[in-house]
């Protein structure tokens, strides 16, 4: 592909606009400032030639190119980036710095020296010698997380737009707000995606590609004990926070536990207690790769709870559980070409497909779940929701293409 990338350009731009988001906010988007971010991207989008370009009132970007190719069948597709950055590190005055030709050293951040990105915590730098390497000054983080995606599918627009000839079905481009705080497609409208199926670019390292992620159920745990004057409380008494104490105390703690999971291995996990003598709650949230096995965990929590109870015959216990999302692989199994069109578009970009599990959910988990099946692109991302997170501008790059491979590719498969 001989063409002049714009993608470092833009995503150093776009890194030192401030669009963290607050998980404590209820407002959409989260915090007024994404839509910096947001007003940015639509502009340039008019200036690329798609005039159709618009955010909406949650912050939402939306883009469109319609087909331009004489087959009927060919998939519509989208891809998707958010725009947000974690609460985990500051976004605010984000200093990008690219290191031209990268050497094989420790990288020693300037704004503050002992944020090191290093051999030890990072063993793939090894393999980004003679790269360009980009990353903060040492105070934020640097936001490839996921300005990366949004800089790369921006990149590929305007690739298209100066390569009319290149066939291609709908397109839409979507940049979201909001998903390092779990609510990226509260406000999607799926009318506007106009799509078969899409790709979140969202993911690490060069060549990755997931479509397998959590599936996830809450359950929460609701007490009631009996409450009674501590002086005058001998045989009548039953502690609900004893009780929700004794109930954690019990969970497995050498499987199914996040501590010492990985791979496909699910877990129970609580995430809050809160309570006082009378009443007490404990919220777990429950995952595994094969859904399946959701309610086998839950049964086992149950029994411990039931276990527990037995030693207090006053008090009572609820026990809820609560659908989350689902393994993307359940819903992505019935379209396998969206799969093969990844996997084909990664090789045609010159690099080996690294398919791989997300051991969490994402905003394609759950557009899957709405009946948009999504999965997850590389974009470049390492060091992610950390003053050490980095990318390289060759990954960038890559990244533009798989994006231009996935279209044409799906073009060629059209009749
Ligand atoms: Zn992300």
């Amino acid at each position: 592909m001989s063409y002049k990338y714009t993608v470092k350009d833009r995503f150093l731009r776009y890194v030192q606009i401030d669009t963290q988001s607050d998980p404590e906010a209820t407002s959409t988007p989260s915090t007024e400032k994404q839509k910096n971010l947001g007003e940015i991207l639509v502009k340039e989008l008019h200036e690329i030639g798609i005039d159709n370009a618009h955010m909406d009132e949650y912050g939402y970007v939306y883009a469109s190119l319609p087909s331009n190719t004489n087959k009927k069948n060919v998939h519509k597709i989208f891809f998707a980036a958010h725009m947000d950055t974690a609460p985990d590190a500051s976004g605010t005055n984000v200093k990008p710095i690219v290191h031209e030709n990268y050497q094989g050293q420790d990288i020693v951040l300037p704004d503050d020296n002992s944020v090191v990105i290093n051999h030890k915590e990072f063993p793939m730098l090894k393999d980004k010698i003679g790269q360009d390497i980009i990353t903060a000054s040492g105070k934020t983080l640097l936001g490839a997380d996921d300005k990366s995606g949004v800089a790369a599918i921006m990149d590929a627009a305007n690739y298209l737009i100066q390569h009319p000839d290149i066939k291609h079905g709908d397109l839409t481009f979507l940049f979201t707000p909001d998903e390092e705080v779990g609510r990226g497609t509260e406000k999607i409208d799926l009318k506007k995606l106009n799509s078969d199926f899409g790709y979140t670019l969202d993911s690490g390292e060069i060549g990755h590609f997931e479509y397998e992620n959590f599936s996830a159920d809450s359950v929460t745990i609701e007490i009631k004990g009996v409450s009674a004057h501590p002086g005058y409380a001998k045989d009548k008494m039953e502690n609900a926070l004893k009780i929700a104490a004794e109930i954690v105390a019990r969970l497995p703690k050498y499987t199914l536990t996040p501590e010492v999971t990985t791979g496909a291995q699910g877990f129970i996990h609580p995430v809050k207690i809160d309570g006082a003598l009378e009443e007490a709650s404990i919220i777990f949230i429950i995952r595994d790769f094969e859904s399946e096995n959701l309610p086998k965990h839950e049964n086992l929590l149950k029994s411990i709870m039931e276990d527990v109870l037995a030693g207090y015959p006053n008090s009572k216990a609820e026990f809820i559980v609560k659908k989350q999302y689902r393994n993307m692989k359940d819903h992505l199994v019935k379209h396998p070409q969206i799969i093969e069109f990844a996997v084909e578009a990664i090789k045609a970009s010159g690099i080996t497909p690294v398919v791989g599990k997300i051991r969490g959910g994402t905003d394609g988990a759950m557009l899957s779940e709405m009946g948009m099946p999504t999965p997850n692109m590389f974009s470049g991302q390492y060091g992610i929701h950390s003053k050490k997170e980095w990318t390289t501008v060759q990954e960038l790059q890559k990244a533009v293409d798989v994006v231009i491979n996935i279209i044409k590719i799906a073009e060629n498969k059209g009749k």
